[in-house]
Protein backbone atom coordinates (compact mmCIF):
# COMPACT_ATOMS: atom_id res chain seq x y z
CA UNK A 1 0.00 0.00 0.00
CA UNK A 2 1.18 3.42 -0.49
CA UNK A 3 1.24 5.82 1.94
CA UNK A 4 -1.86 8.49 1.95
CA UNK A 5 -0.35 10.95 4.61
CA UNK A 6 0.89 14.31 3.35
CA UNK A 7 4.41 15.28 4.38
CA UNK A 8 6.25 12.15 4.40
CA UNK A 9 8.83 11.55 7.41
CA UNK A 10 11.00 8.89 5.51
CA UNK A 11 13.29 10.12 2.58
CA UNK A 12 13.47 8.12 -0.59
CA UNK A 13 16.05 7.65 -3.35
CA UNK A 14 15.86 6.07 -6.72
CA UNK A 15 16.86 5.79 -10.14
CA UNK A 16 15.87 8.53 -12.08
CA UNK A 17 17.15 7.48 -15.63
CA UNK A 18 16.74 4.12 -17.47
CA UNK A 19 18.64 1.27 -16.09
CA UNK A 20 21.68 -0.03 -17.87
CA UNK A 21 24.86 1.36 -18.87
CA UNK A 22 25.22 5.15 -20.45
CA UNK A 23 27.16 8.01 -19.99
CA UNK A 24 25.27 9.91 -16.86
CA UNK A 25 22.78 8.58 -14.68
CA UNK A 26 20.23 10.70 -12.14
CA UNK A 27 19.70 9.13 -8.46
CA UNK A 28 16.94 11.41 -6.90
CA UNK A 29 16.73 11.63 -3.49
CA UNK A 30 13.58 13.32 -1.83
CA UNK A 31 12.40 13.91 1.62
CA UNK A 32 13.20 16.01 4.69
CA UNK A 33 16.62 14.00 5.41
CA UNK A 34 17.86 13.90 1.58
CA UNK A 35 20.19 16.72 2.14
CA UNK A 36 21.72 15.67 5.04
CA UNK A 37 22.07 12.17 4.12
CA UNK A 38 23.75 12.51 0.60
CA UNK A 39 25.97 15.51 2.62
CA UNK A 40 26.77 12.40 4.58
CA UNK A 41 28.94 10.59 1.91
CA UNK A 42 29.64 13.88 -0.67
CA UNK A 43 32.82 15.28 -0.15
CA UNK A 44 33.99 18.47 -1.47
CA UNK A 45 31.37 20.59 0.05
CA UNK A 46 28.94 21.06 2.86
CA UNK A 47 25.54 20.51 0.61
CA UNK A 48 23.48 20.94 3.86
CA UNK A 49 25.13 24.69 3.69
CA UNK A 50 23.78 25.72 -0.10
CA UNK A 51 20.82 27.48 -1.55
CA UNK A 52 18.40 25.71 -3.56
CA UNK A 53 18.65 25.28 -7.10
CA UNK A 54 22.57 25.00 -6.87
CA UNK A 55 24.54 22.25 -8.68
CA UNK A 56 27.90 21.28 -6.62
CA UNK A 57 30.75 18.88 -7.71
CA UNK A 58 32.85 16.58 -5.03
CA UNK A 59 33.06 13.19 -5.14
CA UNK A 60 31.13 10.53 -3.06
CA UNK A 61 33.15 8.21 -1.10
CA UNK A 62 32.43 4.76 0.94
CA UNK A 63 34.67 4.78 3.89
CA UNK A 64 37.16 7.07 2.56
CA UNK A 65 37.41 5.38 -0.47
CA UNK A 66 36.03 7.32 -3.59
CA UNK A 67 33.19 5.52 -5.58
CA UNK A 68 32.66 8.32 -8.01
CA UNK A 69 32.96 12.02 -8.91
CA UNK A 70 29.51 13.42 -9.16
CA UNK A 71 27.26 16.60 -9.60
CA UNK A 72 24.67 16.88 -6.86
CA UNK A 73 21.54 19.81 -7.45
CA UNK A 74 20.10 20.69 -4.20
CA UNK A 75 16.55 21.81 -3.65
CA UNK A 76 15.22 23.16 -0.80
CA UNK A 77 11.16 22.31 0.65
CA UNK A 78 9.28 23.63 -0.85
CA UNK A 79 10.71 24.43 -4.17
CA UNK A 80 11.09 20.82 -5.48
CA UNK A 81 9.30 18.83 -7.47
CA UNK A 82 8.08 16.51 -4.48
CA UNK A 83 7.83 20.02 -2.37
CA UNK A 84 10.18 18.27 -0.02
CA UNK A 85 13.92 18.51 0.65
CA UNK A 86 15.89 16.69 -2.69
CA UNK A 87 18.99 16.33 -4.26
CA UNK A 88 19.78 14.95 -7.67
CA UNK A 89 22.91 13.20 -8.32
CA UNK A 90 24.18 12.93 -11.63
CA UNK A 91 26.78 10.07 -11.61
CA UNK A 92 28.69 7.84 -13.55
CA UNK A 93 25.99 5.47 -15.59
CA UNK A 94 27.61 2.01 -14.68
CA UNK A 95 25.42 0.05 -13.11
CA UNK A 96 28.08 -0.59 -10.35
CA UNK A 97 28.29 2.94 -9.76
CA UNK A 98 24.78 3.40 -9.52
CA UNK A 99 23.95 0.71 -7.28
CA UNK A 100 26.80 1.08 -5.52
CA UNK A 101 25.68 4.77 -4.58
CA UNK A 102 21.68 3.82 -3.76
CA UNK A 103 23.35 1.34 -1.58
CA UNK A 104 25.06 3.76 -0.29
CA UNK A 105 22.19 6.34 0.54
CA UNK A 106 19.91 3.44 2.06
CA UNK A 107 22.77 2.60 4.50
CA UNK A 108 22.73 6.09 5.68
CA UNK A 109 19.11 6.44 5.97
CA UNK A 110 17.03 6.34 2.79
CA UNK A 111 14.84 3.96 1.85
CA UNK A 112 14.09 2.60 -2.22
CA UNK A 113 10.88 4.62 -3.37
CA UNK A 114 7.84 2.64 -4.61
CA UNK A 115 6.76 3.23 -8.06
CA UNK A 116 5.65 6.49 -8.91
CA UNK A 117 6.07 7.77 -5.23
CA UNK A 118 8.14 10.81 -6.51
CA UNK A 119 5.02 12.05 -8.12
CA UNK A 120 2.66 10.95 -5.24
CA UNK A 121 4.68 12.62 -3.05
CA UNK A 122 4.22 15.97 -5.34
CA UNK A 123 0.27 15.01 -5.46
CA UNK A 124 0.07 14.73 -1.67
CA UNK A 125 2.01 17.99 -0.91
CA UNK A 126 -0.27 20.05 -3.50
CA UNK A 127 2.20 20.54 -6.22
CA UNK A 128 0.32 18.62 -8.64
CA UNK A 129 -3.31 17.25 -9.06
CA UNK A 130 -4.44 14.00 -9.94
CA UNK A 131 -4.96 14.67 -13.56
CA UNK A 132 -1.79 16.43 -13.58
CA UNK A 133 0.03 13.65 -11.92
CA UNK A 134 -1.05 11.07 -14.72
CA UNK A 135 -0.18 13.38 -17.51
CA UNK A 136 2.92 13.30 -15.88
CA UNK A 137 3.07 9.55 -16.75
CA UNK A 138 1.43 10.45 -20.47
CA UNK A 139 4.47 12.99 -21.32
CA UNK A 140 7.07 10.32 -20.32
CA UNK A 141 5.18 7.99 -22.78
CA UNK A 142 4.81 10.04 -25.38
CA UNK A 143 6.09 9.30 -28.77
CA UNK A 144 4.26 11.97 -31.37
CA UNK A 145 4.38 15.65 -30.93
CA UNK A 146 -0.08 15.58 -30.63
CA UNK A 147 0.83 13.39 -27.99
CA UNK A 148 3.07 15.20 -26.54
CA UNK A 149 1.04 18.47 -26.61
CA UNK A 150 -2.06 16.78 -25.32
CA UNK A 151 -0.19 15.24 -21.95
CA UNK A 152 1.89 18.79 -21.41
CA UNK A 153 -1.24 20.81 -21.75
CA UNK A 154 -3.33 18.39 -19.10
CA UNK A 155 0.17 18.95 -16.89
CA UNK A 156 0.09 22.60 -17.17
CA UNK A 157 -3.93 22.19 -15.88
CA UNK A 158 -5.93 23.40 -18.52
CA UNK A 159 -8.02 20.52 -18.45
CA UNK A 160 -8.31 20.56 -14.31
CA UNK A 161 -9.02 24.49 -13.88
CA UNK A 162 -11.94 24.17 -16.17
CA UNK A 163 -13.56 21.22 -14.39
CA UNK A 164 -12.43 22.98 -10.76
CA UNK A 165 -14.12 25.86 -12.03
CA UNK A 166 -17.66 24.27 -13.18
CA UNK A 167 -17.19 22.10 -9.72
CA UNK A 168 -16.90 25.64 -7.21
CA UNK A 169 -20.06 26.70 -8.63
CA UNK A 170 -21.44 23.30 -8.29
CA UNK A 171 -20.50 23.86 -4.53
CA UNK A 172 -21.97 26.72 -4.05
CA UNK A 173 -25.36 25.52 -4.94
CA UNK A 174 -25.46 22.64 -3.19
CA UNK A 175 -24.68 24.43 -0.04
CA UNK A 176 -27.88 26.91 -1.06
CA UNK A 177 -29.84 23.49 -0.93
CA UNK A 178 -28.22 22.54 2.51
CA UNK A 179 -28.91 26.11 3.67
CA UNK A 180 -33.03 25.40 2.82
CA UNK A 181 -32.65 21.80 4.50
CA UNK A 182 -32.27 23.76 7.64
CA UNK A 183 -34.85 26.36 7.34
CA UNK A 184 -37.27 22.85 6.06
CA UNK A 185 -40.54 24.35 8.08
CA UNK A 186 -40.17 27.84 6.31
CA UNK A 187 -40.33 26.20 2.90
CA UNK A 188 -38.07 28.77 1.38
CA UNK A 189 -36.18 27.92 -1.34
CA UNK A 190 -32.12 29.73 -1.63
CA UNK A 191 -31.62 27.82 -4.25
CA UNK A 192 -32.97 29.37 -7.72
CA UNK A 193 -34.01 26.58 -9.46
CA UNK A 194 -33.70 27.78 -13.14
CA UNK A 195 -30.48 29.32 -12.37
CA UNK A 196 -29.07 26.12 -11.14
CA UNK A 197 -30.71 24.16 -14.24
CA UNK A 198 -29.06 26.89 -16.29
CA UNK A 199 -25.79 25.55 -14.42
CA UNK A 200 -26.33 22.60 -14.73
CA UNK A 201 -27.12 22.68 -18.83
CA UNK A 202 -23.44 24.51 -18.62
CA UNK A 203 -21.75 21.42 -16.93
CA UNK A 204 -23.28 19.22 -18.78
CA UNK A 205 -21.97 20.72 -22.39
CA UNK A 206 -18.56 20.91 -21.10
CA UNK A 207 -18.62 17.57 -20.04
CA UNK A 208 -20.23 16.10 -22.79
CA UNK A 209 -17.77 17.90 -25.23
CA UNK A 210 -14.85 16.30 -22.99
CA UNK A 211 -16.52 12.64 -23.02
CA UNK A 212 -16.93 13.04 -26.78
CA UNK A 213 -13.20 13.85 -27.04
CA UNK A 214 -12.00 10.46 -25.90
CA UNK A 215 -11.86 8.51 -28.81
CA UNK A 216 -9.95 11.28 -30.27
CA UNK A 217 -7.90 11.41 -27.45
CA UNK A 218 -7.55 8.21 -26.96
CA UNK A 219 -6.44 7.50 -30.67
CA UNK A 220 -3.65 9.71 -30.20
CA UNK A 221 -1.91 8.36 -26.98
CA UNK A 222 -2.40 4.68 -28.61
CA UNK A 223 -1.65 5.55 -32.10
CA UNK A 224 -5.03 6.02 -34.96
CA UNK A 225 -5.93 1.87 -35.99
CA UNK A 226 -6.20 2.11 -39.79
CA UNK A 227 -7.07 -1.25 -42.01
CA UNK A 228 -5.71 -1.12 -45.01
CA UNK A 229 -7.36 -3.79 -46.76
CA UNK A 230 -7.17 -4.71 -51.02
CA UNK A 231 -6.55 -7.07 -53.55
CA UNK A 232 -2.89 -8.78 -53.04
CA UNK A 233 -0.85 -6.87 -55.43
CA UNK A 234 -2.84 -4.02 -55.83
CA UNK A 235 0.34 -1.82 -54.10
CA UNK A 236 -0.32 -1.76 -50.17
CA UNK A 237 3.32 -2.53 -49.40
CA UNK A 238 4.12 0.64 -51.85
CA UNK A 239 1.69 2.82 -50.13
CA UNK A 240 3.17 2.39 -46.56
CA UNK A 241 6.69 2.48 -47.27
CA UNK A 242 5.88 5.52 -49.67
CA UNK A 243 4.31 7.12 -46.39
CA UNK A 244 6.95 6.04 -43.91
CA UNK A 245 9.83 7.83 -46.59
CA UNK A 246 8.21 10.52 -46.57
CA UNK A 247 7.73 10.96 -43.16
CA UNK A 248 10.82 9.66 -41.38
CA UNK A 249 8.96 7.92 -39.00
CA UNK A 250 9.60 5.14 -36.58
CA UNK A 251 8.29 1.28 -38.59
CA UNK A 252 7.58 -1.19 -35.97
CA UNK A 253 6.51 -4.58 -36.36
CA UNK A 254 4.07 -4.26 -33.08
CA UNK A 255 5.20 -7.63 -30.78
CA UNK A 256 1.97 -10.16 -30.95
CA UNK A 257 0.69 -9.28 -34.14
CA UNK A 258 -0.29 -12.90 -36.35
CA UNK A 259 0.51 -13.20 -39.96
CA UNK A 260 -2.90 -12.56 -40.66
CA UNK A 261 -2.42 -8.97 -39.76
CA UNK A 262 1.33 -7.12 -39.68
CA UNK A 263 0.74 -3.24 -38.33
CA UNK A 264 3.34 -0.42 -38.96
CA UNK A 265 3.26 2.92 -36.61
CA UNK A 266 3.48 5.89 -39.19
CA UNK A 267 3.78 9.47 -38.08
CA UNK A 268 1.69 12.17 -40.04
CA UNK A 269 1.30 15.29 -39.24
CA UNK A 270 2.24 14.86 -35.38
CA UNK A 271 0.28 12.02 -35.19
CA UNK A 272 0.35 8.18 -34.80
CA UNK A 273 -1.32 6.28 -37.52
CA UNK A 274 -1.15 2.44 -37.05
CA UNK A 275 -1.71 0.47 -40.34
CA UNK A 276 -3.08 -3.04 -39.87
CA UNK A 277 -2.65 -4.77 -43.24
CA UNK A 278 -5.52 -7.55 -42.86
CA UNK A 279 -5.76 -10.45 -45.00
CA UNK A 280 -7.86 -10.22 -47.71
CA UNK A 281 -11.26 -10.04 -47.45
CA UNK A 282 -13.76 -10.64 -50.29
CA UNK A 283 -12.32 -11.94 -52.75
CA UNK A 284 -9.84 -14.26 -51.28
CA UNK A 285 -13.08 -15.87 -49.19
CA UNK A 286 -12.67 -19.11 -51.17
CA UNK A 287 -8.87 -19.47 -50.57
CA UNK A 288 -8.73 -18.31 -46.83
CA UNK A 289 -10.34 -19.88 -44.26
CA UNK A 290 -13.65 -17.80 -43.08
CA UNK A 291 -11.53 -17.95 -39.98
CA UNK A 292 -9.07 -15.11 -41.32
CA UNK A 293 -12.01 -13.81 -42.98
CA UNK A 294 -13.55 -13.14 -39.78
CA UNK A 295 -10.60 -11.32 -38.17
CA UNK A 296 -9.88 -9.08 -41.00
CA UNK A 297 -13.27 -7.84 -39.98
CA UNK A 298 -13.03 -7.90 -36.20
CA UNK A 299 -10.13 -5.28 -36.93
CA UNK A 300 -12.02 -3.62 -39.47
CA UNK A 301 -14.90 -2.57 -36.38
CA UNK A 302 -11.75 -1.99 -33.88
CA UNK A 303 -10.00 0.57 -36.65
CA UNK A 304 -11.45 4.23 -36.84
CA UNK A 305 -10.59 4.25 -40.30
CA UNK A 306 -10.42 1.46 -43.27
CA UNK A 307 -8.73 1.98 -46.64
CA UNK A 308 -9.54 -0.01 -49.47
CA UNK A 309 -6.93 0.31 -52.23
CA UNK A 310 -7.93 -1.05 -55.42
CA UNK A 311 -6.15 -0.84 -58.78
CA UNK A 312 -9.04 0.09 -60.98
CA UNK A 313 -7.98 -1.88 -63.99
CA UNK A 314 -8.68 -4.89 -62.16
CA UNK A 315 -12.14 -3.25 -60.68
CA UNK A 316 -15.43 -2.94 -62.09
CA UNK A 317 -17.65 -0.59 -60.41
CA UNK A 318 -20.29 -3.07 -59.81
CA UNK A 319 -17.27 -5.41 -57.58
CA UNK A 320 -16.76 -1.73 -55.83
CA UNK A 321 -19.90 -1.12 -54.82
CA UNK A 322 -20.26 -4.61 -53.40
CA UNK A 323 -17.09 -4.14 -51.22
CA UNK A 324 -18.60 -0.92 -50.20
CA UNK A 325 -21.28 -2.52 -49.05
CA UNK A 326 -19.95 -5.34 -47.60
CA UNK A 327 -17.58 -2.95 -45.45
CA UNK A 328 -20.43 -0.80 -44.93
CA UNK A 329 -21.80 -3.59 -42.50
CA UNK A 330 -19.25 -3.55 -40.29
CA UNK A 331 -18.27 0.33 -39.89
CA UNK A 332 -19.42 3.53 -40.74
CA UNK A 333 -19.24 4.78 -44.28
CA UNK A 334 -17.78 7.80 -43.01
CA UNK A 335 -14.80 5.38 -41.71
CA UNK A 336 -14.16 4.13 -45.25
CA UNK A 337 -11.46 5.74 -47.59
CA UNK A 338 -11.80 4.34 -51.28
CA UNK A 339 -8.20 4.81 -52.94
CA UNK A 340 -7.78 3.65 -56.47
CA UNK A 341 -3.80 2.99 -57.32
CA UNK A 342 -1.33 2.91 -60.11
CA UNK A 343 -2.92 6.27 -61.30
CA UNK A 344 0.59 6.36 -63.66
CA UNK A 345 -0.77 3.87 -65.83
CA UNK A 346 -4.48 4.97 -66.03
CA UNK A 347 -6.11 8.27 -66.84
CA UNK A 348 -7.91 10.12 -63.63
CA UNK A 349 -10.60 11.66 -66.04
CA UNK A 350 -11.40 7.86 -66.94
CA UNK A 351 -11.45 6.33 -63.92
CA UNK A 352 -13.92 8.90 -62.10
CA UNK A 353 -16.23 8.65 -65.31
CA UNK A 354 -16.16 4.70 -64.55
CA UNK A 355 -16.73 4.82 -60.85
CA UNK A 356 -19.89 7.76 -61.55
CA UNK A 357 -22.26 7.39 -58.29
CA UNK A 358 -18.98 6.35 -55.76
CA UNK A 359 -18.45 9.09 -53.86
CA UNK A 360 -15.02 10.13 -52.32
CA UNK A 361 -12.74 8.19 -54.38
CA UNK A 362 -8.87 9.12 -54.06
CA UNK A 363 -7.06 7.97 -56.71
CA UNK A 364 -3.06 8.38 -56.50
CA UNK A 365 0.28 5.80 -57.82
CA UNK A 366 2.06 5.00 -54.41
CA UNK A 367 4.69 3.92 -56.95
CA UNK A 368 5.37 7.73 -58.42
CA UNK A 369 3.93 9.31 -55.25
CA UNK A 370 1.23 10.92 -56.99
CA UNK A 371 -1.00 12.26 -54.75
CA UNK A 372 0.34 11.07 -51.89
CA UNK A 373 -0.61 14.47 -49.98
CA UNK A 374 -4.03 14.48 -50.75
CA UNK A 375 -3.99 10.50 -49.06
CA UNK A 376 -2.39 12.20 -46.13
CA UNK A 377 -4.31 15.38 -45.70
CA UNK A 378 -7.39 13.17 -45.80
CA UNK A 379 -6.47 10.63 -43.58
CA UNK A 380 -5.63 13.43 -41.43
CA UNK A 381 -9.06 15.06 -41.83
CA UNK A 382 -10.90 11.67 -41.48
CA UNK A 383 -9.10 11.17 -38.01
CA UNK A 384 -10.28 14.35 -36.77
CA UNK A 385 -7.17 16.08 -35.84
CA UNK A 386 -7.66 19.52 -36.81
CA UNK A 387 -9.84 19.22 -33.41
CA UNK A 388 -6.32 19.11 -31.77
CA UNK A 389 -5.14 22.18 -33.35
CA UNK A 390 -7.80 24.29 -31.81
CA UNK A 391 -7.49 25.09 -28.06
CA UNK A 392 -10.35 22.44 -26.74
CA UNK A 393 -9.32 20.29 -24.05
CA UNK A 394 -8.85 16.33 -25.22
CA UNK A 395 -9.34 13.68 -22.73
CA UNK A 396 -7.36 10.07 -23.05
CA UNK A 397 -7.47 8.66 -19.69
CA UNK A 398 -10.28 6.17 -18.94
CA UNK A 399 -10.27 6.96 -15.55
CA UNK A 400 -11.23 10.56 -16.10
CA UNK A 401 -14.17 9.11 -19.08
CA UNK A 402 -15.71 6.93 -16.44
CA UNK A 403 -15.44 9.56 -13.75
CA UNK A 404 -16.78 12.31 -16.29
CA UNK A 405 -19.75 9.78 -17.93
CA UNK A 406 -20.76 9.25 -13.81
CA UNK A 407 -20.88 13.06 -13.20
CA UNK A 408 -23.06 12.93 -16.30
CA UNK A 409 -25.59 10.77 -15.18
CA UNK A 410 -26.12 12.33 -11.26
CA UNK A 411 -26.81 15.39 -13.76
CA UNK A 412 -29.51 13.68 -15.33
CA UNK A 413 -30.90 12.13 -12.50
CA UNK A 414 -30.99 15.97 -10.84
CA UNK A 415 -32.68 17.40 -13.83
CA UNK A 416 -35.06 14.61 -13.19
CA UNK A 417 -35.79 15.07 -9.93
CA UNK A 418 -36.19 18.93 -10.10
CA UNK A 419 -39.08 18.60 -12.21
CA UNK A 420 -40.96 16.36 -9.76
CA UNK A 421 -42.40 17.44 -6.20
CA UNK A 422 -39.34 15.75 -3.99
CA UNK A 423 -37.82 17.57 -0.97
CA UNK A 424 -34.30 19.30 -0.79
CA UNK A 425 -33.01 15.51 0.45
CA UNK A 426 -32.23 14.02 -2.89
CA UNK A 427 -31.48 16.89 -5.05
CA UNK A 428 -28.75 17.66 -2.40
CA UNK A 429 -28.09 14.00 -2.30
CA UNK A 430 -27.65 14.13 -6.62
CA UNK A 431 -25.66 17.29 -6.69
CA UNK A 432 -23.38 15.63 -4.07
CA UNK A 433 -22.94 11.82 -6.19
CA UNK A 434 -22.26 14.21 -9.34
CA UNK A 435 -19.52 16.86 -6.76
CA UNK A 436 -18.34 13.49 -5.95
CA UNK A 437 -17.10 12.29 -9.19
CA UNK A 438 -15.86 15.18 -10.92
CA UNK A 439 -13.79 15.57 -7.77
CA UNK A 440 -12.38 12.31 -8.30
CA UNK A 441 -10.67 13.41 -12.04
CA UNK A 442 -9.26 16.40 -9.87
CA UNK A 443 -8.38 14.19 -6.48
CA UNK A 444 -10.18 16.36 -4.52
CA UNK A 445 -11.94 13.17 -3.36
CA UNK A 446 -9.41 10.30 -3.34
CA UNK A 447 -8.65 7.24 -1.92
CA UNK A 448 -6.54 5.06 -1.11
CA UNK A 449 -6.82 2.25 -3.65
CA UNK A 450 -7.43 4.77 -6.46
CA UNK A 451 -4.03 6.68 -5.87
CA UNK A 452 -2.48 3.05 -5.81
CA UNK A 453 -3.82 1.66 -8.83
CA UNK A 454 -2.80 5.17 -10.25
CA UNK A 455 1.02 5.37 -9.20
CA UNK A 456 1.92 1.88 -9.19
CA UNK A 457 1.73 2.52 -12.88
CA UNK A 458 4.24 4.61 -13.04
CA UNK A 459 7.86 3.36 -13.03
CA UNK A 460 10.28 3.28 -10.17
CA UNK A 461 12.33 6.94 -9.84
CA UNK A 462 9.19 8.91 -11.51
P1 LIG B 1 0.48 -5.50 -52.12
O1 LIG B 1 0.45 -6.97 -52.39
O2 LIG B 1 -0.87 -4.92 -52.16
O3 LIG B 1 1.25 -5.15 -50.90
O4 LIG B 1 1.23 -4.84 -53.37
P2 LIG B 1 2.75 -4.35 -53.52
O5 LIG B 1 2.95 -3.07 -52.82
O6 LIG B 1 3.65 -5.47 -53.20
O7 LIG B 1 2.79 -4.02 -55.06
C1 LIG B 1 2.55 -4.99 -56.06
C2 LIG B 1 3.13 -4.50 -57.38
O8 LIG B 1 2.49 -3.33 -57.80
C3 LIG B 1 4.61 -4.16 -57.27
O9 LIG B 1 5.26 -4.62 -58.42
C4 LIG B 1 4.63 -2.65 -57.21
O10 LIG B 1 5.79 -2.08 -57.74
C5 LIG B 1 3.42 -2.32 -58.07
N1 LIG B 1 2.87 -1.00 -57.73
C6 LIG B 1 2.55 -0.53 -56.51
N2 LIG B 1 2.09 0.72 -56.60
C7 LIG B 1 2.12 1.07 -57.90
C8 LIG B 1 1.77 2.24 -58.63
O11 LIG B 1 1.35 3.27 -58.09
N3 LIG B 1 1.93 2.20 -59.97
C9 LIG B 1 2.40 1.10 -60.61
N4 LIG B 1 2.52 1.17 -61.92
N5 LIG B 1 2.74 -0.01 -59.96
C10 LIG B 1 2.61 -0.05 -58.62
Amino acid sequence: MLPVSPYAEDTIVALATPAGTGAIAVIRLSGPEAIKICNKVFFGKDLEKQASHTVHFGTIRENDVIVDEVLATVFIAPSSYTRENSVEVSCHASPYIIHKLINLFIKNGARTAKPGEFTLRAFLNGQLDLSQAEAVADLIASRTEASHNMALKQLRGGFSNELKALRQQLIDFAALIELELDFAEEDVEFANRPQLKVLIGSIQSVIRKLISSFDLGNAIKNGIPVVISGKPNVGKSTLLNALLNEDRAIVSEIAGTTRDTIEDEINIGGINFRFIDTAGIRETSDKIEAIGVEKAYEKIRQSALVIYLFDPEETSAEELKAIVNELSTHTSGDSILLVANKLDKGNEAEWKKRYEGINGILFISAKDRIHLDLFTETLLQKAHADQLNNDETVISNVRHLEALQKTNEALDDTLRLMEQPFGGELLAFEIKRALHHLGEITGDISNEDLLDSIFTRFCIGK
